[in-house]
């Protein structure tokens, strides 16, 4: 059994053949996955998703390239969602400094605000970090995050930033990037970070694993995921899949 904690099925790359990308994942051993809206049309779909397949749980939030277009209506809207009984997370949201399009204020901004809600309606978080790690790290801080905890997810930084969010009660989520071979970070955070504290995903369509590097993702790759983790940790491929799979099932809480 497989949990991948962050897909993006809702992402247009999927519309051809979804049912086809569905039945693979199943035939990998992903039992369970989190689909994960950040703006309007994918929020929609992520909930469409959620209540078409008892599988498949839905995180919804905004993302901070995008977060110039959020409203005051948007973030009510998330709010509602929260409700709703598939929404197991509020994200993604965060800082993305690799893109311009939202400046850097206005991005922790909306990432304040989100955070402020996830604690107000008693949800995890789901973390987007690039190229934005002390900003990120002093807002969880500021904000007391770790009330909610949540994930870093496809976690890129350090062992020593990895042990620091522990602390602030955030799980470490890997995706393909560790299966890179000139991946060094990953690869140690897989070491040094507790397999109780590790999630995996495939971050799909995009970031897909060895050997379908630059190829779309899907979720039934997130098996090499595991399978990465399991050599690097020397444990078996089953005890990886399981803890995992636990872990995750813990921080959504789902049964
Ligand atoms: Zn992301
Ligand atoms: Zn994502």
């Amino acid at each position: 059994m497989l949990f991948d904690t962050h897909v993006h099925l809702n992402a247009e790359q999927f519309e051809e053949d979804l049912d086809e990308v569905i039945v693979r994942a199943q035939e990998a051993g992903v039992s369970n996955m989190v689909c994960v809206g950040f703006d309007r049309p994918t929020i929609k779909k992520a909930i469409e998703l959620a209540e078409s397949y008892d599988f498949i749980y839905a995180c919804v939030g905004w993302h901070p390239v995008d977060a110039i277009d959020m409203t005051d209506e948007d973030l009510l809207w998330i709010e509602e969602l929260a409700s709703h009984p598939k929404v197991v997370a509020i994200g993604e949201m965060g800082l993305d400094y690799h893109w311009d399009k939202s400046p850097k204020d206005i991005q922790k901004e909306v990432f304040r605000k989100q955070i402020k809600l996830a604690k107000k309606v008693k949800l995890p978080i789901v973390i987007h970090n690039r190229e934005a790690t002390a900003d990120i790290v002093e807002i969880l801080q500021e904000e007391e995050a770790a009330e909610v905890g949540g994930i870093m997810h496809c976690f890129s930084g350090s062992p020593e930033v990895a042990m620091e969010c522990l602390k602030m009660n955030f799980y470490i989520s890997l995706g393909g990037p560790v299966t890179f071979k000139n991946a060094k970070k990953p690869k140690e955070v897989a070491a040094v970070v507790p397999l109780e504290k590790l999630l995996i995903e495939t971050d799909c369509p995009y970031l897909a694993p060895h050997p379908y590097r630059g190829k779309r993702n899907e979720p039934g790759y997130v098996k090499l995921v595991a399978e990465q983790i399991a050599e690097i940790k020397g444990l078996s491929y089953e005890e990886v899949a399981g803890v995992t799979t636990a872990n995750a099932k813990k921080v959504f809480d789902i049964n």
